[in-house]
């Protein structure tokens, strides 16, 4: 089998901020991986890749090797009976959930877009609609076959003699080891499509009280989408959605002859580079006026495929370019339940900022994982996307602030800016996490810029 080739490349995350060159090596099969490793790296170290959709630099690693694994994408066995899925981890969740529909299955988690591989998503522990009642992906893992930097192959469960090498590397963003295939545990379902429950919420408080009262098991799935631009009276107001999988006899007539259809995936017209970005304050604000206006003012149900209600933004393209060169950073962050009051500053002090911000998600988390450097912590989260422009710093920075002050954290997979100092005190696993990757990787060859800049 002849080495892998590599080419040099510049690297990006999905926000397209702070490009970093690598010798990018193409991955074919896990066997790729180990003879690579076992040869030794040279230089500024290794790190694996997948799609590339963190938004920062966590995926990159400048001056180094960075090995592109999307080419190690078998699906290698399925158990219908069990429901559970054996793949390599280059496969992405597109491709997997089109193999699992036909069969009656699908994934436990997902995230908002299917345009990530099993070892991201793994990697960075990616959490759901459902988090606060499924967890996040790394509790769906049976089991996982990690390359470590010595080129040996580690087979990994949770609760087996390696555990902690497992839980160090589901969250662990890369940096214990290559994950080279997963055994992952499914869901049933009898077709593609999700009973959604739809409802504006007028303001921050109503939509809080919503998200509280209205958990209801029989609706597993829940999201808001807020007005991160409307402040006074109308600060927060939402569009919340919440959902179940249908079974066939939710669906009407004509989606019922193909319950598991599943539109081709990114077919839409891609977007161009715009020169000044689309998103400016103008837009953003008449953008989110037809968002909220285009939701219906009474609570409706509706049965929509699990495309548009999962991961909306797959229909179009490249849809990072709307954000012009300079490109675009997500903030998010997860503050304690019990600090609401911050969590509503933070909420003000986005919208007060006048960065303009559209896609913007709010929702309750469950149950810390067991994920050394996880995210998911009970409480309440928003994400924001917001074009690079003068300031955006400072308000990162005073979200960082109010975040820290009330215990909070900042994930790390949306993360492009994070001063290291934080990173101990918003994750107080760290130490275990470094002791972990100390044993496996004693001399740090496996490194991304997201390392450098936060681990040292
Ligand atoms: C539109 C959009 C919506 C999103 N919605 C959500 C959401 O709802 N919930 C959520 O949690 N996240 C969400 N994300 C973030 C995304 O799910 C994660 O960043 C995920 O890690 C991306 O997977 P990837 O294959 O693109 O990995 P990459 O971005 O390429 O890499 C991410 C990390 O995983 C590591 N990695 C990749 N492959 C491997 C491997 N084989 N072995 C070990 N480490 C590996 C990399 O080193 C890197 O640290 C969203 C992203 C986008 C663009």
């Amino acid at each position: 089998m002849s080495a892998p080739t590599t080419v040099r490349r510049a690297l990006t995350g999905w926000g397209r901020t702070s490009p970093g060159v690598a010798e990018v090596a193409g991955i074919r099969s896990p066997e790729d991986v180990v003879a690579l490793l076992a040869a030794g790296v040279p230089g500024r170290g290794v790190l694996p890749r997948g799609l590339g959709r963190s938004y920062g630099d966590a995926a990159q690693s400048s001056g180094g090797l960075v090995l592109d694994m999307t080419g190690c994408d078998r699906v290698l066995s399925v158990d219908t009976e069990q429901a559970v899925v054996r793949v390599e981890a280059g496969v992405d969740l597109d491709r997997l959930t089109r193999v699992l529909l036909p069969l009656g299955l699908w994934l436990p988690v997902v995230p908002g877009t299917r345009q990530v591989t099993v070892g991201g998503a793994i990697a960075a522990d990616v959490h759901g609609k459902n988090h606060h009642v499924a967890g996040s992906f790394g509790a769906h893992v049976l089991e996982l076959d990690l390359v470590t930097v010595d080129g040996k192959t580690h087979t990994l469960g949770p609760d087996g003699l390696d555990a902690a090498l497992f839980w160090a590397t589901v969250g662990g963003m890369g940096l214990t080891g290559v994950v080279v295939r997963a055994t992952l545990a499914c869901l049933r379902t009898e077709t593609s499509y999700a009973v959604v429950v739809t409802e504006r919420c007028r303001d921050l408080d109503h939509l809080l009280e919503r998200l509280e009262e209205g958990e209801d098991p029989a609706l597993p799935y829940s999201v808001a989408w807020f007005d991160a631009m409307a402040r006074g009276r109308r600060l927060g107001r939402a569009v919340l959605t919440r959902g179940r999988l249908a079974t066939r006899d939710d669906l009407p007539r004509r989606l019922a002859r193909d319950p598991v259809r599943l539109p081709p995936t990114g077919g839409g017209p891609a977007f161009p580079i715009v020169p000044a970005g689309l998103v400016t304050r103008g837009t953003g604000m008449a953008f989110n006026e037809l968002w909220y206006r285009k939701a219906p003012a009474r609570p409706t149900t509706d049965v929509q495929s699990i495309g548009a209600f999962f991961q909306p933004l797959d229909g179009v393209r490249d849809w990072n370019r709307a954000y012009g060169p300079r490109g675009f950073c997500q903030y998010q962050c997860v503050v304690p339940f019990a600090e609401v009051d911050a969590f509503r500053r933070a909420v003000s002090l986005i919208a007060a900022s006048g960065h303009p911000a559209c896609l913007n998600v709010l929702k309750r988390m469950g149950p810390t994982g067991r994920g050394l450097l996880s995210f998911p912590a009970p409480g309440w989260t928003l994400a924001v996307d917001v074009p690079v422009r003068p300031g955006l710093e400072r308000l990162f920075g005073q979200l960082d602030d109010l975040v820290l002050a009330a215990g909070g954290r900042v994930y790390l997979a949306k993360d492009a800016r994070l001063p290291g100092g934080h990173l101990e005190e918003m994750y107080p696993r760290l130490g275990e996490f470094r002791a972990v990757r100390a044993a496996v990787d004693p001399d740090g060859i496996l490194v991304s810029d997201l390392s450098r800049r936060l681990l040292g």
